[in-house]
């Protein structure tokens, strides 16, 4: 989609740092990370938040995977980490690409603020 920041990472476009994929979803470190570990889990296609994503056949199923595939990779699997979809202006979604954060390797409080 023209305008999109994610869909110029998907691209190329955009430069990121890319940790995983699979055929249909995209794993990079945040730019502005909130914990040691903070990767952004996309599908490559765009879609614009939780229910357009659950809407699309097995998708929000792959991105999950990859967010605990990450997780593992990262070495935060055993430990705890949590996984977050902003949906809505009042959640803080400022990108509307959806985008699970996958956030670990400190204590996380909660609730979240
Ligand atoms: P949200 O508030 O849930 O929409 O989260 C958007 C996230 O995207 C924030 O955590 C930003 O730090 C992150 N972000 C914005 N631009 C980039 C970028 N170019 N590369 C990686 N992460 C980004
Ligand atoms: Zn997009």
């Amino acid at each position: 989609m023209a305008d999109c920041l994610f869909c110029g990472i998907v691209s190329g476009d955009v430069p990121a740092q890319r940790v995983a994929e699979t055929a249909r979803a995209l794993a990079f470190r945040d730019i502005n990370p909130q914990a040691p570990t903070h990767v952004l889990v996309i599908p490559k296609d765009h879609h614009r938040d939780l229910a357009d994503l659950a809407a699309a056949d097995g998708l929000l199923d792959e991105v999950a995977a990859l967010a605990h595939k990450v997780a593992e990779d990262e070495g935060v699997s055993e430990t705890g980490y949590r996984v977050v979809v902003n949906t809505g202006p009042q959640a803080g979604q400022v990108v509307f690409h959806v985008h699970a954060h996958v956030l670990g390797g400190r204590p996380l409080g909660w609730p979240p603020g």
